[in-house]
């Protein structure tokens, strides 16, 4: 039996994001219109709407579908808004932020799965407003800087300072810091060029590696 994915991803939405306090419109909106389904490989496919990480091969995950809503919320997203992903995956994190904001850079460090989350965007009809770079995210991506909001879908032990430095005057950066197993999401805030930082929550992402990230 086919599943029915709208249902399942309407029950998502409201048991998982909305219950537990996801309270951006925008946010809600954006996850009822991005198919899971079509970001995660086709024999994990029935975990699509579970309320876990689901994996995609070469040792990583898609994140749970909470952890992508509120790294996405706590962006406070317009949606003029230049935004770097660290960590394609499957580029279902970056799809959502496609939608709640003007153009999305999302760099992936792993070739096969780049190119895993392209063809997942671009079949989805995503690709328009969403490019996707291989490269080590750590550093960030100097090229189309500064960015409005960056999301780091990976664990880091510290910081990147390159990817403060990349930040716009007023802008948001998400990002999980802490050790391998576990971390805190951390919202990371520039005004006048200092910097405010606060945890949000506890979490566990897999491991940000790169230059500033775990060898
Ligand atoms: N946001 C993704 C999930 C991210 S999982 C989604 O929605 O599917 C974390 C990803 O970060 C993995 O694909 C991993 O290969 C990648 N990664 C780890 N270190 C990285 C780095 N330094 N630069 C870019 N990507 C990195």
């Amino acid at each position: 039996m086919i599943p029915d994915w709208s249902a399942e991803r309407k029950r998502m939405v409201d048991e998982q994001l909305r219950k537990r306090g996801i309270g951006d419109e925008r946010v809600l909106a954006a996850m009822l219109e991005i198919p899971r389904e079509e970001f995660v490989p086709i024999e994990s496919r029935v975990l699509s709407y579970a309320d876990d990480p689901v994996p995609i091969g070469f040792g990583q995950t898609i994140s749970q579908p909470y952890m992508t809503a509120l790294m996405a919320q706590s962006l406070a997203l317009k949606g003029t808004e230049t935004i770097l992903d660290v960590g394609a995956g499957s580029g279902y994190g970056a799809a959502v932020l496609g939608v709640l904001g003007a153009r999305v850079i999302s760099i992936e460090l792993v070739p096969a799965l780049a190119q895993f989350a392209m063809r997942n965007l671009q079949r989805t009809g995503r690709a328009g407003n969403v490019t996707v770079m291989v490269g080590d995210g750590s550093i960030g991506y100097a090229d189309v800087a500064p960015y409005d909001a960056i999301t780091v879908g990976a664990g880091a032990p510290e910081t990147p300072a390159a990817l403060i430095g990349q930040l716009r005057d007023s802008g948001r950066l998400v990002i999980p810091v802490g050790t391998r197993k576990d971390q805190s999401l951390m919202i990371i805030t520039k005004k006048k060029g200092a910097t405010d930082s606060r945890s949000v929550t506890q979490c566990r992402f897999v491991p940000l590696r790169g230059a500033e990230g775990w060898r």
